[in-house]
């Protein structure tokens, strides 16, 4: 099933006209609304009708977090306040948060890829949907919520926490799909387990994770643990949030459909900022297709993945690798390159470690230092937990060459921020 099938699998060439002409419009848009676009077209020398098409997208600068900083709050608003019907803001680790507004249409097409995504991960009209994502500023609780509205499902607004709570709602509402993070997904698991709750006793069948990176070993134990269809779902507020691109429930593991009539994406090296070819590595870049209220030309995200086209899948849009980082994630420690996922490969095979983790350097002395500190199962004696942490840490050393400290820590105890997302690194240095 599809959610707007025309839409979903337009031929490749009318997707690219579609593109080009809600590119123009777009250039039309922020040139004459909003000044920094302005100037930024004209320190280039260049106007809108320059950028013929997309593929004219790299004579245009990047736009950064720091340029929507600079322009806290509203100053990069496209239209009159009066038409700004909703305000979000991220979390914002260092200083003042991101801030993005939208307008009606802004707010339709927030459904509409919901919606989309939703049904791509399995969901259906008539189904109920689980919504643990917080609600608030994040714009995961209320974006999911709008979109499965849209779609004719029933929501059930419970927002993230409070873990007895959601298993009664589990066993007593019914709820056949659950959307959160993969993280609080596996807490669910766990708890679920330890409990005996029979999983036969849940109507869930499908899960819709997303808002922190995540691995096929995470998926296995979700799948596993609640007996549901795991599918990833990403974005970021700056795009629209939740809903971005989403993975097909049938086609798990060959990446995320990109909804690419509303966000077209590039993908460039994290340092010279050129565009990659398809299949290679580096930061994602979205430019907004579609928005009225804050429209963004090429927007860093920071993330690292790869796109390419997949000629035998359901849809025709570009699908993303599951993302491996952030660009800022990326550490030199002692001149080697390192991101956290390959600390992160190393875990499944210590059944009592949990894939929570976060990476902590600090100098001391001249010298890099890297503490990792990573949830133990909460089954474990501390002289077992010494023996555990002295095995990880071998293992590091062998695999990435780094020696690093490991510090277990209790279930849960992995600093997390207010929106219930683990960091994977801390720089202190
Ligand atoms: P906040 O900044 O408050 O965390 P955002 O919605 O802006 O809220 O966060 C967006 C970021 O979350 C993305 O840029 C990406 O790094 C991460 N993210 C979201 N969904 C996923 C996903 N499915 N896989 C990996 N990372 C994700």
């Amino acid at each position: 099933m599809f959610y707007q099938k025309d839409i979903e699998t337009l031929p490749l060439e009318h997707l690219r006209k579609l593109q080009n002409e809600r590119l123009q419009h777009l250039l039309q848009h922020v040139y004459h609304n909003v000044p920094f676009y302005k100037q930024q077209m004209n320190e280039k020398g260049l106007k809108p009708s320059d950028i013929q098409g997309v593929q004219d997208l790299h004579k245009l600068p990047f736009t950064h977090k720091s340029d929507l900083r600079d322009h806290y709050p509203f100053d990069l608003f496209a239209v009159p306040q009066q038409e700004v019907l909703r305000i979000h803001a991220s979390s914002g680790t260092t200083g003042k948060p991101t801030v993005v507004g939208y307008s009606q249409k802004d707010l339709d097409i927030f459904d509409e890829v919901v919606a989309r995504s939703l049904v791509c991960a399995g969901a259906r009209p008539g189904m109920k949907l689980h919504n643990a994502y917080g609600y608030g500023l994040f714009t995961g609780g209320l974006g999911m919520h709008g979109g499965a509205t849209k779609l004719g499902m029933a929501v059930i607004p419970v927002s993230g926490g409070m873990t007895d709570r959601q298993l009664l709602i589990l066993q007593d509402f019914q709820p056949e799909v659950i959307c959160c993070t993969p993280s609080y997904a596996q807490t669910l698991a766990e708890e679920c387990k330890k409990r005996g709750i029979a999983l036969d006793d849940l109507a869930l069948q499908y899960a819709v994770l997303g808002a922190e990176p995540w691995t096929e070993t995470i998926r296995t134990q979700v799948e596993a643990g609640l007996q549901v269809n795991a599918t990833n779902i990403y974005g970021l507020s700056e795009i629209i949030g939740p809903g971005v691109s989403q993975e097909d429930y049938e086609e798990k593991g060959s990446g995320s459909y990109i909804w690419e009539d509303h966000f077209y994406p590039e993908v460039v090296d994290p340092k010279s900022g050129e565009p990659l070819p398809y299949g290679q590595e580096g930061v994602l870049v979205f430019t907004t297709l579609t928005k009225e209220a804050m429209p963004l030309l090429r927007y860093w995200t920071n993330d690292i993945c790869s796109i390419q086209y997949d000629s035998g899948a359901k849809r025709t849009h570009i699908k993303m690798s599951q993302i491996k980082g952030r660009a800022d994630d990326m550490l030199i420690i002692r001149g080697v390159n390192l991101f956290p996922s390959q600390v992160e490969v190393l875990i499944p095979p210590f059944k009592e470690l949990q894939p929570n983790y976060q990476l902590r350097v600090r100098k001391q002395g001249s010298m890099d230092q890297v503490q990792v500190l990573i949830e133990h199962d909460g089954r474990l004696e501390e002289a077992q937990q010494a023996g555990l942490a002295a095995a990880f840490r071998q293992k590091i050393k062998e695999n990435i060459g780094l020696s690093m400290d490991v510090v277990l820590k209790a279930p849960g105890e992995v600093p997390r921020s207010a929106g219930g997302k683990l960091s994977r690194v801390v720089d202190e240095r």
